[in-house]
């Protein structure tokens, strides 16, 4: 390597000169203007470390070093027809370019590039407009920028609250299309956020834009002059998923196959009355018994949102941090867990849900959701004003009617200096399947001398179970057991036919390869649709194990 001159960036993009890399960036700025273009080149770029002011280039709690996935520069497009330019850009030079929308992917790598060097491609910065919300339609459409709190905040200011709800996860901070596109998932009965997505438009690799679904079509008004991203859309575009043909939006989601810059959303209409509550239940081993009862609730839709089962320490993580309530360094015991359950006046297992619907539907989903749980021995149940200190169902109680929040940031403060890794396995709705999950993984964190913290999220048919790995981000062997406990959790995990819905980019390969039914069939199609509509490699490679022909992937390995 050569040493590096005044005003190169701290990684270049692999294979490339710093002579070419200015070239490059001086092109790039005369597509968005220099102010839109951010070379990586001090030290300091890497000192973020808050959700609230999140890095554009790097991951904030990298398991690495600071520079294992680091970004060239950040470019910040101010519409779509630069996102198009842009792509055309780093393909002439063959430069790997990651979009992300706010960065606020925290846990899962952040606005961090999986091959250092990348461009970043800033998408929320400029482009942030809520583009509609139609209330008779109960859509919106927006742009990358647009964050969970923006669109909340919108249907607030003009009063539309009481028609439309946004379903939020746990942080608002982050945006409503990256989210989506990542596949994740929030707490009412739209929770799960793809699948109330409607209607994409996208810039594939080489500069193109199409719209997916209905939007294909378009709106005989619109002006055919217009920039195509300009045109008016279609009019059911955000009606109607499928369109004609084969349907496309999945393949822009956790994928590198385009850049979305556009994206319809449903909206949940206001449902005419809410009640949250919460269910504390007093044993550890109770856990088999709430997940058999929670099966044919769910399934039959008298649970209505996406309810969470949480292990006592996530909720004692937000009230406080470790220090708070002991001093001993090693996981703590049954016996502890306990006393801090006792103290907190909370259970081992505490479930958060909501009725929706005018009084006497909910008094009658009530009956039965009470009465179901109610065989676990010492279960009790609390609205929120039976406890208006407890913090955590204070936010429940907001989160699970679409009113975003921060609060959950705490409980990362567990350890001193903390960050955390997702490890985020896909469970059946079984007691068999919940406890088995609960008990490797939690001996695996115990083994690294970490506590267990988790929570079960119910989809529709299966519950997404997220192990919070909590360590401190300043000491290396915190993080070196962080990353042990995740690499092997994946291997236990395939072994036993578990995988993961989502994961950081440190481990992406690992479990795209554990995704390998018939002789990695579906990794095969993968590349081949990659390569197809990538041919140089410069979206995204590496993401989600996808390596396009132009790397070798195993020199890339982690
Ligand atoms: P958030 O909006 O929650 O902060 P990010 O912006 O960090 O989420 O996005 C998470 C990941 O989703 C990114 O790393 C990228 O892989 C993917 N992504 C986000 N936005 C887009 C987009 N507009 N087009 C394509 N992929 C995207």
């Amino acid at each position: 390597d050569s040493p590096r001159t005044a005003g190169d960036p701290i990684c270049l993009p692999p294979g490339i000169s710093s002579a070419r890399f200015k070239t490059f960036l001086l092109r790039l700025a005369g597509i968005c203007g220099e102010d839109n273009v951010t070379a990586i080149t001090k030290e300091e770029e890497l000192h973020h470390e808050s959700y609230l002011e999140p890095s554009k280039c790097h991951d904030m709690f990298s398991i690495m070093n600071k520079e294992a996935f680091i970004a060239s520069a950040v470019v910040s497009p101010r519409h779509t027809g630069e996102v198009q330019a842009i792509m055309r850009l780093c393909n002439e030079f063959e430069i790997p370019v990651w979009p992300f929308s706010i960065g606020r992917n925290v846990g899962y790598g952040g606005a961090a590039p999986r091959v250092p060097g990348s461009l970043g491609m800033d998408l929320g910065c400029n482009m942030n407009k809520i583009i509609k919300v139609d209330v008779d339609g109960a859509y919106a459409l927006v742009e990358p920028g647009v964050t969970y709190f923006d669109l909340h905040n919108y249907l607030v200011e003009h009063n539309l609250r009481d028609k439309l709800w946004v379903d939020v996860p746990d942080l608002g901070g982050g945006s409503v299309l990256g989210n989506t596109v990542e596949r994740g998932v929030g707490y009412t009965p739209y929770g799960d956020h793809y699948m109330m997505h409607c209607g994409m438009e996208v810039v594939l690799p080489n500069g193109e834009l199409v719209r997916t679904g209905m939007g294909a079509l378009p709106n005989p008004k619109a002006d055919p002059n217009a920039p195509a991203y300009e045109q008016e859309p279609n009019e059911s575009w955000q009606l109607f998923n499928y369109g004609f043909g084969p349907y496309n939006d999945g393949t822009f989601t956790q994928s590198s196959l385009g850049v979305v810059t556009k994206m319809g959303v449903w909206l949940m209409t206001n449902p005419g009355g809410y009640q949250s509550y919460m269910i504390t239940f007093p044993r550890d081993e109770d856990l088999h018994q709430i997940v058999e009862i929670i099966r044919p609730l769910r399934v039959g839709m008298v649970l209505q949102n996406v309810p969470t089962l949480r292990h006592i320490l996530l909720d004692a993580a937000v009230h406080g941090d470790r220090k708070s309530y002991t001093d001993s360094d090693k996981p703590l015991t049954d016996d502890e867990i306990d006393a801090i359950a006792k103290k907190l006046n909370l259970g081992r297992w505490n479930f958060y849900g909501a009725l929706y619907g005018p009084a006497p539907v909910r008094e009658v989903m009530w009956q039965v959701v009470k009465g179901a749980f109610s065989q676990v021995p010492g279960a009790k149940f609390y609205f929120p004003e039976d406890q208006p200190d407890n913090i955590v169902l204070q936010t429940r109680h907001n989160t699970l009617q679409g009113i975003p929040s921060v609060t959950e940031l705490k409980w990362v403060d567990w350890l001193p200096n903390g960050a955390h890794l997702f490890f985020s396995p896909i469970a059946k709705v079984s007691g068999d399947e919940a406890v088995a999950q609960y008990a490797l993984t939690r001996k695996r964190c115990e083994q690294a001398g970490l506590d267990f913290i988790g929570t079960f999220v119910v989809g529709m048919r299966e519950m997404h179970h997220i192990v919070c790995l909590v360590f401190n981000r300043k000491d290396p062997k915190s993080c070196e057991k962080a990353h042990w406990v995740i690499s092997t959790l994946v291997q236990d995990a395939a072994e036993r036919g578990w995988g993961e819905y989502r994961t950081h980019i440190a481990l992406m390969d690992q479990i795209a390869q554990t995704y390998n039914f018939n002789d990695n069939a579906q990794m095969k199609l993968n590349e081949r649709i990659k390569n197809a509509l990538d041919p140089k490699g410069i979206l995204a490679p590496g993401k989600n194990g996808i390596w396009p022909q132009t790397y070798d992937a195993k020199s890339w390995a982690i």
